[in-house]
């Protein structure tokens, strides 16, 4: 029987939907197989909706400072249902746009669940019975979702996973959050803000513990001064769940046991990705701890079997999985014979990272510690908000910027930030990485007054011992 499609890309992720709409701009002859969502995780469940909560903190912040700015603002309060309502909104919105963006490119949708049967056909089993689809070429977009403590599993009135912390029905009035990376501190600062008592515990020495250790002294005292509980070194050793709360039994960094009572538990200890059943181990790809390995185009070594996005080694991040769709579905277009594409192997060197926390955190490349585990000679250089206009006109003095060069050749290696926007920032730097910018060109560069851009441009003269400002 022949190909009904040239691809079929398994899962509508950033991942899935963006290598779909990539092989539709190529003329490829493409569908896309979905079991819940489109838009995926990040859409539904993940980056969008947490930020549209973390905005209504932000700006429960900003009215509850009213007084610092000049103005009034009587009988502040949040209205918790009103919150995710908004966010649940915001998410749909995206969900709608992904459906309008499929149709305008001419994606088939199959609505179902898909297992692959070779690497080139998938069965699809849906509201509408079972089918076998095929394609010269699948890219599989399956995803991640949370993992579960073995003896702490979630049941979404307790002790909950992101998905039942995105959708609260009540405030938790003490919350614990296990686990600091990304996910874990952006609901223990939104959580924070709405006026919960949150502890955080961390197994490693220090919260956020992927980036430089500069940003995570900083965010621990931002933290801990807006009231926050941190425990860094500790780790949850059992949860005892009753109809009224959760007794936690947390060892300490000197060992001791403490027993805390919480009204509510968030478990975001890292993702598993969604490699099982869907007929992978028959097609002979090589597996490691779940996650499917990849050359830097997205080849699985099975032909015509691609993959990208969470299902794959990390950093586990939507941009990441968008950049290998695209990657993948031009590889899949040359592969059949376009001579117009030249895709680029992937470079997890220059890929963002950002959580937006309050204050916010963006990071790109390697950290001081790593640069010099690397063995690299470093320069580094940090400037603070607090000697920068704008931040102290927005009444945003917290944070730094922190670049770390090459001191032989002058490259950038990294950039870490911390405070007001720096999610915003950080793009600066990623397209100078990108393009292996050395400080010379960072320094000639002009950066527009008064922004808290001015930091990173501080930051790299400060490596040299020319800042300005401080
Ligand atoms: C709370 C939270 C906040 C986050 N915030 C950010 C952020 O701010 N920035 C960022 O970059 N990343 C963030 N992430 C991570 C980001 O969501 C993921 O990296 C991204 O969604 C991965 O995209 P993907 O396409 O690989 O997979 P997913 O988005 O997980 O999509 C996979 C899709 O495949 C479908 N699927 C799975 N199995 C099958 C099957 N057998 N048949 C049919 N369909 C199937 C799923 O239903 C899903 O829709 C966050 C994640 C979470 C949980």
């Amino acid at each position: 029987m022949a190909d009904q499609y040239d691809v079929i890309v398994l899962g509508s992720g950033p991942g899935g939907y963006v290598a779909a709409i990539r092989c539709a701009q190529l003329g490829l002859k493409t569908a896309i197989v979905e079991r819940e969502l489109l838009g995926g995780i990040c859409l539904n469940w993940g980056c969008i909706p947490t930020k549209a909560l973390l905005r209504s903190a932000e700006v429960l912040n900003h009215m509850k400072h009213a007084a610092s700015y000049g103005l009034a603002a009587d009988n502040i309060r949040a209205d918790l249902d009103a919150v995710v309502k908004r966010s649940r909104g915001v998410a749909k919105q995206l969900n709608q746009g992904v459906t309008h963006l499929m149709k305008k490119n001419k994606i088939t949708m199959h609505m179902g669940t898909g297992v692959l049967k070779s690497p080139t056909s998938i069965e699809v089993t849906g509201d509408k019975g079972t089918e076998t689809i095929s394609a010269k070429h699948v890219i599989v977009a399956t995803g991640a979702r949370a993992r579960d403590l073995p003896f702490a599993k979630a049941d979404g009135n307790r002790v909950w996973t992101y998905r039942h912390a995105m959708t609260p029905k009540e405030l938790p009035s003490k919350l614990l959050v296990i686990g600091s990376g990304a996910i874990g501190i952006e609901f223990a600062s939104f959580y924070n803000d709405m006026g919960a008592d949150v502890t955080v515990v961390e197994m490693l020495d220090r919260v956020v513990p992927v980036e430089d250790a500069d940003v995570s002294a900083f965010l621990e005292k931002a933290l801990t001064k807006q009231g926050m509980k941190i425990m860094t070194g500790a780790g949850v050793e059992s949860l005892a769940v009753s109809a009224n709360g959760v007794k936690a039994k947390i060892k300490a960094k000197d060992g001791k046991v403490i027993d805390g009572d919480y009204s509510h538990v968030i478990v975001a200890v890292g993702i598993v990705p969604n490699t099982e059943n869907i007929g992978l181990e028959a097609q002979g790809v090589k597996m490691e701890r779940g996650f499917i390995q990849i050359d830097g185009y997205g080849r699985t070594g099975a032909k015509g079997l691609w993959a990208i996005g969470d299902v794959t080694p990390g950093p586990w991040l939507a941009h990441k999985a968008s950049h290998e769709g695209v990657i993948a579905a031009e590889a899949i277009a040359a592969e059949l014979g376009n001579k117009d594409v030249h895709p680029h192997p992937m470079d997890r060197a220059n890929i963002p990272g950002c959580t937006y926390c309050h204050p916010q955190i963006a990071s790109v490349g390697l950290t001081e510690a790593k640069a010099k585990e690397a063995g690299y000679t470093v320069k580094a250089g940090t400037f603070p908000f607090i000697g920068n206009g704008k931040a102290i006109a927005l009444g945003e003095p917290e944070g730094f910027v922190k670049t770390v060069f090459d001191a032989k050749t002058g490259e950038l290696l990294g950039a870490h930030m911390i405070g007001a926007e720096v999610t915003e920032m950080i793009q600066g730097f990623v397209v100078g990485k990108t393009l292996e910018t050395t400080e010379a060109e960072l320094m000639h560069t002009v950066f527009p007054h008064p922004t808290i851009s001015e930091s990173m441009h501080e930051s790299v003269l400060a490596a040299y011992g020319r800042a300005l400002h401080i």
